[in-house]
């Protein structure tokens, strides 16, 4: 998976290929996915949700560029597969999912696999996690219509914010960085995700 699909698409944080290396994707995907575990794409997890293909996934990490000493934020665990990156990477990770049964399948797996950084809430992340913030970066793993404002608030000085944005069926991945009051933004690449509900999310 490291070599085929990251290393030769041009990831090259050997931080982000590290954990990619380390967490075990087969326990993230249900029982009669496991045969595609590392396969090159995305994984039904139930509830109409996905796992991200492992590529994008790693993308999506280098593109917040996690330092040891950060507070992460993720919206969106679903299975808990990204979350469980980001820990490898990090000091503290905080993710939200609003469908309480993906949450708390997610928290007992990352808890079973003995992921310690990360505390997972329910609730509806488009509003970020405001306990907490603000964050050292946050990474959105379903697509927002725009960039929630609320997203942008809980970055801390020179934080990034990655995150789809676009239409129900076609977005580009976008990496908000604060600079002071202001918010510089870059695109990157044309992804697909599930979308983003709740209040800044789609209707
Ligand atoms: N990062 C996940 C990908 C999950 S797919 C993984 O590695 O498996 C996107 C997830 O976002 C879904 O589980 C969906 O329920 C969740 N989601 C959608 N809108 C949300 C919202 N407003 N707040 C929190 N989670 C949300």
């Amino acid at each position: 998976m490291v070599d085929e699909q990251l290393l030769a698409r041009g990831v090259r944080s050997p931080a982000v290929l590290a954990a990619m290396r380390s967490v075990p994707r087969h326990h993230f995907v249900p029982p009669d996915e496991i045969a595609w575990a590392y396969a090159d794409g995305p994984l039904p997890i139930g509830q109409g949700q996905t796992i991200s293909q492992p590529y994008i996934v790693a993308l999506m990490t280098e593109l917040l560029d996690p330092q040891p000493t950060d507070r992460v934020l993720e919206v969106g665990s679903g299975s808990g597969y990204q979350t469980a990156v980001l820990a490898q990477l990090v000091h503290e990770v905080h993710s939200v999912e609003l469908l309480p049964d993906l949450a708390s399948q997610a928290g007992e797996r990352l808890r079973s696999l003995g992921f310690e950084k990360v505390q997972l809430h329910t609730g509806d992340g488009s509003l970020g996690w405001p306990e907490s913030a603000p964050y050292d970066g946050i990474l959105v793993t379903a697509c927002a219509p725009q960039v929630p404002q609320p997203l942008l608030d809980q970055l801390e000085e020179s934080a990034r914010l990655v995150i789809p944005v676009g239409g129900r069926t076609a977005q580009q991945l976008e990496v908000w960085t604060r600079m002071g009051s202001r918010y510089t933004r870059t695109v990157s690449i044309a992804v697909a995700f599930v979308p983003l509900r709740g209040l800044h999310g789609w209707k």
